[in-house]
């Protein structure tokens, strides 16, 4: 476990381009953003249930 919470590259589900996913200890959130295409999803990181999601354009496949 890592003192900080560096954000990590993630690779976007929306448009595929490059993102950072950010958790928050504090709260036990994970929370994936795309700059590239405003793709946003806070999840929890104990259960996987998404909390908040948002996908501009495209709908997640397979939902
Ligand atoms: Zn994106």
């Amino acid at each position: 476990m890592t003192p900080m919470s560096a954000p990590q590259t993630v690779r976007c589900p929306n448009c595929g381009n490059i993102g950072e996913r950010r958790y928050l200890h504090s709260s036990n959130l994970v929370r994936t953003q795309c700059p590239h295409c405003d793709y946003l999803m806070v999840s929890c990181s104990e259960t996987g249930r998404v909390i908040e999601a948002y996908s501009p354009g495209l709908y997640l496949p397979g939902m």
